[in-house]
């Protein structure tokens, strides 16, 4: 039977891996998706097979949890799915904990164990980053649902702080590993909960999105550990997928916004900086007088970020895109890596829309020939397109690659009043002389839009 398990959790193994593999391919992620969902499906059957389990409480579990994330999947909008993905990782995190934790309740001196010295730092090491992963997603959580702040919260003395937690928590838990103690393992809980908090306050604005996947990589790494601490090879190896994924995915972000981790986690950017005053004033502009201008142009580039999400406008920009085409336009999307609220945010709603692959721009690419767009039209987006990254040294964004809208002929920027991106940073691109705004609801607006082309 032990045999029949490990080979089935080889095969699921090798499922997640060609599964992922698919993901990386528009054409290929959804049968990707399949084939990993049945990796884990015959994961968790398996697991299921294996004796001394007590099914009561698994399938209690299983109703409680199955029906808690159904209602939750079902309700949530799209514009929602960041922060419930941000919660999930939370409670993978807090899953890897109780294992841990529970682990050691159950054999507190692991006399059990074939080798209880290495389950003693297996069980810590599942507490410690599952705990720091819980509290932090929750307040990546808070900021992303706009239930707090989204800016970074500072206060003096808080990296020392920091510093201090870290050594203590390193000290208490050599400590757990040779006395096996309650008090050490209770406080190595409050302390990995403490630092999940106190180290994720104070990153703010644009940098969310590199917190965001270093928690999914760290909710991996937890799960991992849970992986050792209960010797299931399934857990260790799925872990193992999340958490360097997630590293992966983590070091493109930064990439993406030209700051080292380092600089991401202890920079408390959106928290420094002063920027430039923005002079001058927004100019309105009507559907009306924006039609007869894109009716002229040759070419135009829709930059889409996370406003198009919010009024769920991308059904509405590829029809007006078709239109613009057949009016003679060479017509774009680029798309900014961190443009809305998860990596890859845009490509999925322009996909669901069916805008052909090739007529998606990387940001480098578009960068390139931007002078040459008669326009540019911005569909909710704003930090992304924020000149400050480019201009302005005292900007707490300055060095953050944007897709430069501002250097297009003309540049038309749909939102619905004068509110700031996520950074909360002023966006001076909209009091530009070359930059008409467009007012309301962007699906409104690109509606109006194309039923003016309809005539
Ligand atoms: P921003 O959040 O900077 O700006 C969005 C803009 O959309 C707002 O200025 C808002 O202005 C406008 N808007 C909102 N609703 C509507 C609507 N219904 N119709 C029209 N406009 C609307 O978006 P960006 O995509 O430019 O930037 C993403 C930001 O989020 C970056 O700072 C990024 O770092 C961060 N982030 C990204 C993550 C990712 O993984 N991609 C994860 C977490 C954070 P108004 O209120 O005036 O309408």
């Amino acid at each position: 039977m032990e045999f029949l398990i490990n080979l089935s959790y080889i095969v699921a193994s090798v499922l997640f891996i060609l599964g992922i593999k698919m993901l990386g391919s528009a054409d290929t992620a959804r049968k990707g998706n399949l084939i990993s969902a049945i990796g884990m499906l015959l994961a968790v059957v398996v697991t299921l097979l294996e004796s001394e389990l007590d099914y009561p409480w698994i399938v209690a579990g299983l109703l409680i949890g199955g029906a808690a994330g159904t209602v939750w999947a079902k309700r949530v909008q799209m514009t929602g799915m960041p922060e419930l993905v941000a919660l999930l990782n939370g409670f993978g995190g807090f899953a890897s904990l109780l294992v841990g934790w529970a682990e050691y309740a159950r054999d507190k001196d692991f006399a059990a164990s074939a080798y209880p010295t290495f389950t003693a730092f297996a069980v810590i090491f599942a507490i410690l980053v599952g705990g720091v992963t819980f509290t932090g997603s929750l307040v990546a959580y808070l900021k992303l649902s706009g239930k707090m702040s989204g800016s970074a919260m500072t206060f003096t003395g808080q990296k020392a702080i920091n510093a201090v937690i870290l050594v203590v928590l390193i000290m208490v838990s050599a400590v757990f590993i040779v006395t096996q103690s309650d008090w050490a393992l209770y406080m190595i809980i409050a302390l990995a909960l403490a630092l999940g908090i106190l180290g994720v306050i104070p990153i703010g604005g644009g940098d969310m999105p590199v917190v965001i996947s270093f928690l999914n990589s760290f909710s991996g790494i937890a799960a991992s550990a849970a992986g050792f601490v209960i010797f299931n090879n399934v857990l260790i190896v799925a872990g193992c997928l999340v958490g360097a994924s997630g590293i992966i995915l983590t070091v493109i972000m930064c990439k993406a916004m030209n700051r080292t981790l380092v600089n991401v986690l202890f920079g408390s950017f959106g928290g420094s900086g002063k920027s430039a005053a923005v002079v001058g004033e927004m100019k309105a502009i009507s559907t009306q007088d924006a039609f007869f201008i894109l009716e002229a142009a040759q070419s135009v580039v829709f930059i889409p970020g996370y406003g198009m999400a919010v009024a769920q406008a991308q059904h509405a920009v590829k029809e007006l895109g078709s239109l613009l085409e057949n009016n003679g336009a060479e017509v774009r999307y680029a798309i900014h890596p961190v443009a809305g609220r998860m990596p890859g945010h845009m490509n999925v709603l322009l996909a669901e829309s069916d805008v052909p692959y090739e007529q998606l721009c990387e940001m480098d690419d578009i960068n390139a020939i931007i002078e040459n767009v008669d326009v540019a039209i911005i569909i909710g987006a704003n930090d992304v397109v924020n000149p400050a990254a480019a201009e302005d040294e005292g900007s707490p964004i300055y060095g953050m690659p944007i897709i430069n809208a501002y250097k297009a002929r003309t540049v038309f920027a749909l939102k619905r009043g004068k509110g700031a991106g996520f950074s909360g940073l002023e966006n001076s691109l909209f009091f530009r002389d070359n930059t008409r705004m467009i007012y309301g609801d962007a699906k409104e607006t690109i509606t109006g839009l194309v039923a003016q082309f309809k005539g």
